[in-house]
């Protein structure tokens, strides 16, 4: 008998695989581990250890035991629980668990401190800089909090007034101040924090609904629910998570505030050795609040009380590629695995969400007023048939006419258009020719900023072209609608003089440029921002009292079970926008359908009777929240064989009741860097388990090399 570990490898690969642990080694489940995979060396997660045989063949031997932090039993059950849930390795999702402990250690940083030794030559370049040095700093930020060149500081260390020392970031973090009050809540308010607040102190798993208009302080309720899940026991951990990195800034400047301690960041633009911080202060308990993107929710926290989902109906929180999961749907499920309270926010909840608030398996708690005298603003819309913008422009008279006012009553306006880029396709008006990414049948997106043609799905780009490279004709390329960057130019010949920025993921790339935005438009040195989605929700901009909507109708176009839903989640965030303070809100939807029944209800502001309207659809197709829908994805280079195999994957799919198999049929996007794709949609009641027949059905073909096939829960965009 020897002891065996199973030992789970961050790749995708179908299962554990099984090491023998050498004599003295104490494994326990959780422990990292290096273990021999072919080659080389890899390192694992052990999932489980028994005793026993390794069968017929020598098991090979555990190589070392890392001295890293292991993964607390919760997150290393809720890392198998997601990949069943996806139909995935489980190697998938602990990738992503194990990205912070796999970051670089963060390496000492040279700072400089003020030694008290006066300079032999004063100058007032050489003042400011003795006046900022109020705590060890780098010789760049010192230089620039006091406005000066580089030269300045140097000369002060080279004369002894600054020392230099090397310092490595504090792996502790700042324990939460629970002195601290919040702000006075209103009486909803004040409920509703009572209601979450008793919720997280009972201890154990349950869901509430925050459902609060926008501005009604959702924010300001469930930071209450977090000051009671960090009183209610000393090593108690809070999760915060948003759908967006520009909305992590503000609420982390939120978190910081209330609480006296900066809390945990974590997303996609956390730099490795910032990252490697925060996940062994997650799993040694120090960090007790983490503000983060979905994958947050893969942090190997040791007592986690809370978590939140804010704009819990956002679609961001859903992963589509590598990993596919819904981030609200598995925070839940992390919730459960660790007995925490889940608090999902929003002003325009999922359908799913309401209707588990409908059917009492969450609690349902409603602010319906927004904070103070602000009020929601009027919204109105133009029927771009009757109004329509002059020829080659997209603004249309009544919007130009309400930016006029706004521009000169000194307030802000946003002017919401959901595309990146210049226009979203060229085309040659020689031949007619779509502009699109090789092998690829997605249009290129202009970009004017940049000169280039770029694909959004392949990441493929190139410069504008002169002439059509199918027929050569030149000159004949010409841009066919609007993006931002388009919009922001109309903006400008319209008001020359007002101050314009464009937000969206190709200006903004990166967290600091995002807060620098949001801080200007906060404090109103911005009259007219153009922005995507990324600007569009969740901000508090005061000034802010005019929202113009381009282009309303965009996300009603195409086949998506949810368009009409995230239209209207969409356009009541970006109109939530406007109005948030003591000014009055004014937003203008401009739309060619003008009659449809999300623009009805936007205008009427009655989501209730949206909601209603739309459930009773999708109940009456079965679909979800009624249903579950599932998408298989089958790819490969060459036609033929796809098609071939896509057959028999259709002959294979068991015969299950409550279970309807729709395909295959042509994906959407037929053809992705020389990649067929075809796709099935699959259909089952609520009672099914989605999962365990896919994860059956999938059992039963194997595919050939060079097909993929990738299974996608609860499909987004199909
Ligand atoms: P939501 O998250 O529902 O959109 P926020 O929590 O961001 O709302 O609140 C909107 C604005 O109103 C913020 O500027 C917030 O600081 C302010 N606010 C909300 N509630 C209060 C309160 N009780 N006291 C003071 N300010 C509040």
């Amino acid at each position: 008998m020897s002891r065996i570990a199973s030992v789970l490898i961050p790749m995708p690969l179908p299962e554990a695989f099984d090491y023998e642990a050498p004599e003295g080694m104490a494994l326990a489940p959780g422990d990292q581990v290096a273990v021999p995979l072919g080659p080389r060396l890899m390192r694992g997660v052990v999932a489980a250890i028994r005793d026993g045989h390794g069968g017929n063949r020598p098991l090979k031997q555990v190589a070392e035991r890392l001295d890293e932090p292991p993964l607390p039993p919760g997150a290393l059950e809720f890392v198998q629980w997601a990949a069943r849930y996806s139909v995935d390795a489980p190697g998938q999702p602990l990738a992503i668990a194990l990205r912070g402990a796999r970051a670089p250690k963060p390496k000492p940083v040279r700072m400089l401190e003020a030694t008290g030794r006066a300079p032999g030559r004063t100058t007032p370049a050489r003042t400011k800089v003795l006046e900022a040095a109020t705590g060890p700093m780098t010789a760049a930020d010192l230089a620039r909090a006091a406005g000066v060149s580089a030269g300045v500081v140097k000369g002060l260390l080279d004369e002894g007034c600054l020392a230099e020392r090397l310092v490595t970031e504090d792996a502790a973090f700042d324990p939460p101040d629970l002195a601290r009050k919040g702000s006075e809540l209103n009486a909803s308010q004040a409920a509703s924090a009572g209601a979450l607040a008793d919720m997280v102190r009972a201890g154990g798993f349950s869901v509430a609904l925050l459902d609060g208009v926008t501005g009604s302080g959702k924010t300001e309720v469930y930071l209450e629910a977090a000051a009671a899940a960090l009183a209610a026991d000393p090593e108690a951990q809070v999760l915060i998570l948003l759908p967006e990195i520009a909305l992590t800034q503000a609420v982390i400047a939120r978190v910081t505030h209330r609480f006296g301690a900066r809390p945990g960041e974590w997303h996609s633009d956390v730099a490795p050795p910032a990252r490697r911080r925060v996940w062994e202060a997650v799993a040694s308990g120090t960090c007790r609040i983490v503000v983060g993107a979905r994958s947050a929710l893969f942090l190997p926290f040791r007592k986690l009380r809370l978590i939140v989902v804010d704009e819990e109906h956002d679609s961001s929180f859903k992963q589509e590629d590598g990993f596919i999961y819904q981030g609200r749907d598995l925070a839940v499920a992390r919730g459960k695995i660790e007995g925490a309270a889940v608090v999902l926010a929003s002003a325009t909840p999922s359908l799913e969400t309401l209707r588990n608030a409908e059917a009492g398996r969450y609690r349902w708690l409603r602010l319906s007023a927004r904070h103070g005298t602000a009020r929601l603003p009027d919204i109105e819309l133009i029927d771009l048939k009757a109004t329509p913008p002059e020829h080659g422009r997209w603004l249309s008279p009544p919007l130009v006419a309400a930016m006029a006012e706004t521009y000169g009553r000194g307030e802000q306006t946003l002017l919401f258009l959901n595309r990146r880029g210049y226009a979203p396709l060229v085309l040659c008006r020689a031949c007619g020719e779509r502009m699109t990414a090789p092998d690829t049948d997605s249009w290129l997106v202009e970009h004017r900023y940049s000169g280039r043609l770029v694909c959004h799905l392949t990441g493929f780009s190139m410069p504008k072209p002169s002439a059509c490279p199918h027929c050569g004709a030149k000159d004949s390329l010409v841009s066919i609608g609007p993006g931002v960057e388009r919009v922001e130019e109309e903006a400008r010949q319209l008001f020359p003089q007002a101050r314009i920025a464009v937000f969206s993921s190709d200006t903004v790339f990166d967290a600091r440029e995002a807060r620098r935005l949001v801080e200007a438009m906060a404090a109103g040195d911005i009259d007219i921002l153009v922005a995507t989605q990324a600007a569009a929700k969740g901000h508090n901009f005061p000034k802010l009292t005019l929202v113009g909507v381009v282009d309303a109708d965009l996300g009603l176009r195409g086949g998506d079970l949810r368009a009409a839903e995230r239209t209207y989640q969409l356009l009541a965030q970006a109109t939530g926008r406007a109005g948030r303070k003591d000014r009055p809100g004014r937003a203008l939807l401009q739309t060619y359908a003008p009659e449809h029944p999300v623009m009805q209800a936007l205008k009427a502001q009655d989501r209730d009777a949206f909601v209603e309207a739309e459930m009773a659809e999708r109940e009456a197709a079965g679909l979800p929240p009624f249903g579950r829908l599932a998408a298989v994805i089958a790819s490969g280079p060459d036609a033929a064989q796809l098609d071939a195999f896509t057959q028999a994957m259709a002959q294979a799919a068991p015969n299950t009741p409550g279970v309807e198999v729709y395909g295959p049929a042509d994906a959407p996007l037929g053809l992705v860097r020389g990649r067929r794709r075809k796709r099935f949609l699959v259909r089952a009641d609520r009672g099914v388990d989605l999962s365990a027949y896919m994860a059956a059905w999938r059992a039963r073909v194997r595919p050939p090399g060079q097909i993929r096939v990738a299974i996608d829960i609860d499909p987004y965009s199909f």
